[in-house]
């Protein structure tokens, strides 16, 4: 899951900051609105924290923006203010949810994941698929209820699949998801990822195949996964990589 906390306040970003890394979120932070809506127009987050008070502009007018430039992201507005006047101008403006200052780092998580659910269309934090579940809160990926292992960029993949279900997602998309925007290796390494995935999980299941190449766009999750025959579980490899590459992929 990728974040972009706006707030001004260098030691609560911070805090909101470690807290969203330590749950294995990638987050992005700007100091300004217009820093903030810069970073927007660049990267697909999967939801935005943003303070009210903002030095250089309101954050009423940056959610008026965002909203405007038909941009759907799931907003959460943090304000020292807490009347019930101003959490009604913030929803009424385009917020998903409203929290005062001060906050515990749990309700915060709490309320990313609910809004990232609600923005996705998901009515629990278990996304199932078929015989699969991601347990977005725990971190798990389990098939028949065995849980697969992954690594943490593994489990990402798997994440970003299974929030965005139905929808074909470009290989940019998970290098975004997956590096943040920061030293993003090339795009191949998905098709690694997405290798080791795949036997990981046949492994698992006795040869079911979970995810569909579209080719030329990307990957997508399958509700009804197939048999996939043995020796065509790598026919979607592209050129070889080299060591570094490998090892990114690790
Ligand atoms: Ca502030």
């Amino acid at each position: 899951m990728r974040l972009l906390v706006i707030e001004d306040e260098i030691l609560i970003a911070r805090g909101i900051r470690s807290a969203c890394v330590d749950e294995g979120f990638a987050c992005h932070t700007a100091q300004t609105g217009s820093e903030g809506l810069e970073m927007i127009k660049f990267y697909d987050y999967d939801a935005v924290i943003l303070d009210l008070g903002l030095p250089d502009m309101n954050g009423v007018v940056i959610l008026e923006r965002i909203r405007n430039s038909k941009k759907k992201t799931p907003v959460i507005v943090l304000s020292g203010l807490s009347t019930v006047d101003d959490k009604v101008r913030c929803l009424s403006a385009g917020a998903d949810d409203y929290l005062t200052k001060p906050f515990s780092k749990i309700e915060l998580l709490a309320r990313i994941y609910a809004i990232v659910r609600r923005a996705n269309c998901l009515h629990s934090s278990v996304i199932t698929i078929g015989p699969l579940s991601i347990d977005l809160v725990n971190r798990i990926v389990t098939i028949y209820g065995s849980e697969i292992s992954l690594t943490g960029k593994e489990y990402a993949i798997m994440e970003l699949l299974g929030i965005k279900k139905g929808s074909i997602i470009p290989k940019e998309t998970f290098l975004n998801h997956i590096y943040g925007g920061l030293d993003e290796p090339d795009l191949k390494i998905v098709d690694v990822f997405i290798c080791k995935l795949r036997k990981k999980m046949a492994a698992i299941s006795g040869g079911l195949n979970f995810i569909e190449t579209i080719w030329g766009r990307g990957y997508t999750i399958k509700e009804n996964p197939e048999v996939r025959a043995r020796n065509s579980a790598d026919k979607d490899q592209v050129e070889p990589l080299s060591i570094e590459e490998l090892k990114s992929a690790s």
